[in-house]
């Protein structure tokens, strides 16, 4: 799997409980931290006098790793680009190609193809597509690391859900590592608010989940966009 995040504490928010499942199951989880969000996502501590950029990065760096490292999370690098706004280069995309084919996933998780509040996380959903897209194909040259082929990409819940126009697609159960995510996110000072909003929607997910299932022991869920349709031999 492979997980890319605009910013800093997204795929904690928003895929959290699913890394540290899958984790926990043996997964190779690889986890690409694009920017540490310092100009969009970290509000409260500019709220500190005499902050400066160098210093907040660090702090969501701190942050960041801590929470990774409580999720399970082994492989995650933070590419420090900018952010608000996010400027996707040719280079960048080729970097990530090359990432795609170096990690090689089955699943790609990132951020869905619209959030009604949050530029940054509609341009980094069309650069990981586009960047998969170049990775499965074959005249796309990157030496050393041969070309992949279809993965599955699934969209995180952006924050707000229907302003988005986001519509679930999957829903994973997350009740064995809930209470793993919820540590996880504690680790963001600056953004303490959310913490109660996230727990909310995960109780929520998991009502959808039990309801769709009939599997009365999903608890809590995290919820997903497909990009692509499934695919099976029946149904
Ligand atoms: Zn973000």
């Amino acid at each position: 799997m492979l997980v890319v995040s605009a910013h800093a504490a997204d795929f904690v928010w928003r895929s959290g409980g699913t890394i540290a499942k899958y984790i926990k199951h043996g997964a190779e989880v690889h986890v690409v931290v694009l920017s540490f969000g310092v100009r969009g996502e970290s509000n409260d501590l500019w709220k500190e006098e005499n902050q400066t950029v160098e210093n907040v990065k660090k702090i969501r760096l701190e942050e960041s790793s801590k929470a990774a490292e409580i999720l399970g999370v082994k492989n995650i690098e933070y590419w420090d680009f900018e952010d608000y706004p996010m400027e996707i280069t040719r280079g960048r995309l080729d970097r990530l190609a090359q990432k795609i084919r170096e990690t090689r996933p089955d699943i790609i998780l990132t951020h869905d193809k619209k959030d009604g509040l949050n530029p940054d996380h509609d341009a980094v959903r069309n650069y990981v597509f586009q960047s998969s897209i170049m990775s499965n194909s074959a005249g796309v040259i990157t030496p050393g690391f041969p070309v992949t082929k279809q993965m599955m990409l699934f969209g995180f819940e952006p924050h707000q859900t229907e302003i988005s126009d986001f519509k679930p697609g999957t829903f994973i159960d997350i009740t064995e590592t809930y209470e793993q995510k919820v540590e996880a996110m504690k680790c963001f000072k600056a953004q303490g608010h959310l913490i109660e909003y996230y727990t909310q929607r995960a109780f929520m997910r998991g009502n959808h989940a039990r309801r769709l299932s009939g599997v009365k022991e999903y608890k809590y869920a995290e919820s997903f966009s497909n990009f692509f349709p499934r695919v099976a031999s029946e149904f």
